[in-house]
């Protein structure tokens, strides 16, 4: 029984408060805490249990410690944006509390992508005798818990990673991001980079793509090659994996706005200065664009993220594939937001638990796949992502 404070009302955090309350028995008290108190107040009107709301600016550690102090939770969990990771990891040094994210940090103006910043806590969590879990969503998180899993169950060793995930979904609006608008275009215009024998190789933003057959009626869809932290993590504590990529799929209409967007210069993350005031023209284009959490009763269809694996096992080469689908709709039904914020929820509440539970613990920061698989997997197949695996 454990107190949580979520922190973020956005679609993901919207998602997390509804699984956290559907789990009184791990969660037994919760407050949820946004820039915006109404938010927050919206979402927990959604639900049975009494959910505690707050205004707090997570930018701002002094607001952050007297409220972790005030509520005093096991765990903060940061379903924030990834600029604010490293106020709240702050925070939770401060006050002794654990931490949990679904997003690495980033720096407001550099599209860069990358765990040096929250590792560099490693020392400070581990002296204060607290623990980080870092990028407990779907992808980083799930797609890092399934690596592990496919190691300790199906490899002696893994020398190719694929992460590939796939939005078949369609909202029927021109043009929208299923999540943060302005996170979402930054890794997508961001350099494209894959693990290959050691070396870390750059190719140009949507400069790659190939075609992949996802099951269960989704078809054959064009992929893009992209850049994804939980490369980063899975390559540092699974060094034997030689080849690591992750893909993801686009509509052509997507690509389309996107690349006008990008040759007039609304997706610049650098500010310019408009009628006196400086504005930097992506954070204008999101607040113009809608909100990912409008999109929820509008998306109909399917996401399928999943990892496919090549290696050893019992000195024969062997291929396998894991994956979970996720239909918009139901997700919809369960917690009014659609599938990429319920993918990402999810996880973050399961995480939480294995926090929580005891089943999960250290002292420092840590990344999904450290962590014994199993338990997270059982998981998963009850709180509403089931996974499929097959051999190929
Ligand atoms: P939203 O923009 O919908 O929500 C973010 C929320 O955080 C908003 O409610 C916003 O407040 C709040 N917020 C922003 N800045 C502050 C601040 N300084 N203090 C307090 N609250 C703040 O984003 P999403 O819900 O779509 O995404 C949430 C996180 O999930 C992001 O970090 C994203 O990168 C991550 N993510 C991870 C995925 C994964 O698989 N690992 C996949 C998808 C997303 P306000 O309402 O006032 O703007």
């Amino acid at each position: 029984m454990s107190k949580v404070l979520i922190i973020g009302a956005g679609g993901v955090g919207q998602v997390v408060t509804h699984k956290c309350a559907q789990v009184p028995e791990v969660f037994s008290e919760i407050c949820l805490a946004s820039r915006t108190v109404s938010k927050c107040e919206k979402i927990a009107a959604q639900i049975k249990r009494p959910i505690r709301t707050e205004q707090v600016d997570a930018d701002n550690v002094p607001e952050l410690v007297a409220l972790i102090k005030d509520f005093k939770p096991a765990l903060v969990m940061n379903i924030a944006l990834p600029y604010q990771d490293l106020h709240i990891m702050d925070a939770c040094l401060e006050t002794g509390v654990d931490y949990l994210d679904t997003a690495n940090y980033e720096p407001l103006d550099e599209a860069k992508f990358c765990y040096k910043w929250q590792w560099e806590y490693q020392e400070r969590f581990k002296e204060r005798g607290i623990m980080a879990l870092l990028g407990s969503g779907f992808d980083p998180g799930v797609t890092n818990v399934f690596t592990a899993w496919a190691k300790k169950t199906q490899f002696d060793e893994i020398y190719e990673l694929d992460i590939i995930d796939c939005n078949a979904g369609e909202h029927g609006q021109p043009f929208a991001t299923n999540f943060n608008p302005e996170i979402n275009i930054r890794e997508v215009t961001a350099a494209a980079k894959h693990y290959e024998n050691g070396e870390w190789i750059e190719t140009k933003a949507l400069s790659k793509s190939r075609t992949f057959d996802f099951p269960e009626g989704i078809g054959t869809r064009k992929i893009y090659q992209m850049y994804h932290e939980e490369l980063e993590s899975l390559v540092k504590h699974i060094p034997e994996i030689k080849l690591a990529r992750f893909w993801m799929t686009f509509s052509d209409n997507y690509l389309k706005h996107l690349e006008v967007l990008e040759n007039i210069g609304m997706t610049r993350i650098d500010p310019i200065k408009f009628q006196g005031q400086e504005i930097v023209p992506l954070q204008f284009l999101k607040a113009l664009l809608p909100d990912p959490a409008s999109l929820g009763p509008l998306t109909q269809g399917r996401t399928c993220i999943g990892c496919f694996i090549k290696g050893i096992k019992n000195g024969k080469e062997k291929r396998y594939y894991i994956y979970n689908i996720c239909d918009h709709a139901k997700c919809y039904e369960e917690v009014q937001s659609q599938a990429i914020s319920y993918t990402t929820g999810v996880p973050a509440m399961i995480g939480a638990m294995m926090m929580l539970t005891g089943k999960w613990r250290g002292e420092g920061v840590f990344n999904m796949e450290q962590f014994d698989p199993e338990p997270f997997m059982e998981k998963l197949m009850i709180h509403g992502l089931p996974w499929v695996e097959k051999q190929i």
